[in-house]
């Protein structure tokens, strides 16, 4: 059982992003920004980060620097999912801790072989997700938009 953590301030993209890998057997545990990732690997230990770049409170940047001085985080892949697409942000990124590169919208064949990349036995498995669901720490972030309140 793979878990992969998505870290990404956008429901809809956490959305299509838990989507494409519980649908290929991956267990999907999701946070909405960089410090509620950071409070959830304290706990929660991923295999795999797919974790976007801006984002509130603290950015991927910040995060990657993080785990890079993490004792027991330092190895943890990381793969930065993000629309950045200008000339000289891949360099950027892959010289800031991490592993690898994913633009947005992410395809999901691209997707699959970096987590195989970075994960020696990392397939997920090719059946439909019967495994035990992955937590979610956007939950009062979702409520509140359902609530009209707002932003
Ligand atoms: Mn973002």
């Amino acid at each position: 059982m793979i878990r992969v953590l998505v870290v990404e301030d956008n429901a809809i993209n956490r959305e299509l992003l838990r989507e494409l890998l519980e649908t290929r057997g991956y267990v999907v545990d999701e946070a909405c920004d960089g410090q509620a990732a950071l409070q959830m690997m304290e706990k929660a230990r991923p295999d795999i980060l797919l974790l976007d770049i801006g984002m509130p409170v603290l950015d991927g940047y910040a995060v990657v620097r993080k785990i890079r001085e993490h004792p027991r985080l330092a190895a943890l892949p990381v793969l930065a999912v993000t629309a950045y697409a200008m000339h000289g942000d891949r360099e950027k990124i892959l010289n800031s801790g991490f592993d690898g590169y994913l633009s947005k919208p992410v395809d999901a064949a691209l997707l699959v072989e970096e987590l195989k990349r970075f994960l020696p036995n990392g397939e997920g498995r090719n059946t439909p997700p019967k495994q035990p669901q992955g937590s979610n720490a956007c939950s009062k972030v979702r409520s509140a938009d359902a609530s009209g309140t707002g932003k």
